[in-house]
């Protein structure tokens, strides 16, 4: 195994084990290059509580933990510092402080909501035409933004696969992805536990534009670090595929 840049913490609330635990899985499992990429905070301009993102005052000290971590380790294993951000258009100019603030080494797009998790639209339950649109809209603009090392399971929206709407949004994501250079994520969390993603026929049309193609834990447990077999199955599935596999990002 190489590389691997989705990895969670305890802090979104919905993952588990220490940090120290996902390095030492990682350096058990192979991986050379462990990258952190927690659910961002956000500056919300209303009293909106999230539930799966740590809080914002607990950014400091996340950073300091895989700071640490990377200095401790820095002969096993190479440690990023990163996050898993939403394109949330009136917050950017927030995220672009923090990145600067804290020298986040990068971060993946995470495009799980509508505008902001404030209104609820969550794009991985059933969309209507509107929101599909929306939702490969996001991604483009978090694309043009050049803020984003990659795109985190891209094929999240939830839409029938089948139907030519699908085909035309994600072939518009696939296509200016392609032209922008953009890595597209196979997940292996959504791959290990059933969800509508990683979707077929999205990865078929990723396979006609030969997009880049980049696998992710989305590790919410250290010991999931650890799956070689799906990890070597996903690689197979990919593969097959007319797709560009890679395992290194670029950081901007
Ligand atoms: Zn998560
Ligand atoms: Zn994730």
């Amino acid at each position: 195994m190489v590389n691997n840049y989705h990895t969670h913490t305890y802090r979104c609330k919905h993952a588990i084990g220490q940090d120290e635990d996902y390095v030492k899985c990682a350096i058990k499992a192979g991986i050379r290059q462990l990258g952190f990429s927690d659910h961002t905070p956000w500056h919300y301009d209303s009293p909106f509580q999230p539930t799966m993102r740590m809080d914002e005052n607990q950014l400091e000290e996340y950073v300091n933990s895989i700071r640490y971590l990377k200095e401790k380790y820095k002969d096993q294993i190479d440690i990023l510092i990163g996050l898993e951000c939403e394109y949330f258009e009136k917050y950017i100019p927030w995220l672009k402080t923090i990145i600067e603030q804290y020298q986040i080494d990068y971060i993946i797009l995470g495009n799980h909501y509508f505008q902001s998790d404030e209104t609820h639209i969550y794009f991985g339950s059933y969309l209507n035409k509107q929101y599909l649109t929306s939702y490969v809209d996001h991604c483009i603009k978090a694309i043009d933004s050049g803020l984003y090392s990659y795109i985190a399971h891209p094929d999240l929206a939830y839409y029938d696969s089948k139907d030519p709407f699908y085909k035309k949004e994600m072939s518009r994501l696939c296509q200016y992805a392609k032209l922008h250079d953009m890595p597209l994520e196979f997940n292996l969390l959504g791959f290990t536990t059933g969800r509508h993603y990683p979707n077929e026929d999205f990865w078929n049309i990723a396979s006609q534009y030969h997009n880049k193609a980049i696998i992710g834990f989305d590790a919410h447990s250290p010991d999931s670090l650890l799956d070689k077999s799906v990890y070597n199955r996903a690689l197979r599935y990919l593969s097959s595929l007319n797709v560009e596999i890679i395992d290194k990002i670029k950081m901007p």
